[in-house]
């Protein structure tokens, strides 16, 4: 799966502006998000080390955010099964609490210009486009994040 997303994000070869998100994105095994600022303070991102997209980043107040820039999350649960403080568990798996959305008014497909870059990375097979245009982001959508990079215009925003 990896394989297929690295060879199509080689055909992106968009200038993407800068992108800033203020919204702060959590591994999905938490129970209290109060944990993070109690324990993570005494931990060295230890969950940031074992996270095979490489998108667990921490922050100046040591907790974990995840960084959608560069990739997405596998659910691959390293990250829980490697945290010293039970701050995240397996046993709290849940979706990422986001909702992942499509900007109308940045994305090239709704706007005519025919673009499927966001379809293609989408192992969900989450995003439905109305006659080839108008992609919009259905149910089955698990916020995994992987799409975002994949957008040549940035259309793709987490709510
Ligand atoms: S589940 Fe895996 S891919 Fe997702 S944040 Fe944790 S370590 Fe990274
Ligand atoms: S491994 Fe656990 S305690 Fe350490 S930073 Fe990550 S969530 Fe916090
Ligand atoms: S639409 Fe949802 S499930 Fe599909 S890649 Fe984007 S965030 Fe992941």
């Amino acid at each position: 799966m990896k394989e297929r997303r690295n060879f199509l994000k080689s055909f992106t070869k968009v200038f993407k502006e800068d992108k800033k998100e203020n919204i702060i994105v959590r591994p999905p095994y938490y129970e209290d998000k109060d944990f993070f600022y109690k324990e993570c303070i005494n931990c060295d991102g230890v969950c940031s080390t074992f996270c095979e997209e490489n998108i667990i980043k921490i922050a100046q107040d040591k907790t974990p955010y995840l960084d959608f820039t560069q990739g997405g999350c596998t659910y691959c649960d390293q990250c829980a099964v490697n945290c010293p403080s039970d701050v995240l568990k397996v046993e709290y798996k849940k979706n990422i609490e986001v909702k992942i959305q499509i900007d109308m008014l940045k994305c090239l497909s709704w706007n005519d210009t025919m673009c499927f870059s966001c379809k293609d990375p989408c192992l969900e097979n989450a995003i439905d486009f109305v006659g080839l245009f108008k992609p919009t982001i259905g149910q089955s959508c698990t916020s995994c994040g992987f799409c975002i990079s994949y957008c040549p215009t940035n259309a793709i925003t987490i709510k």
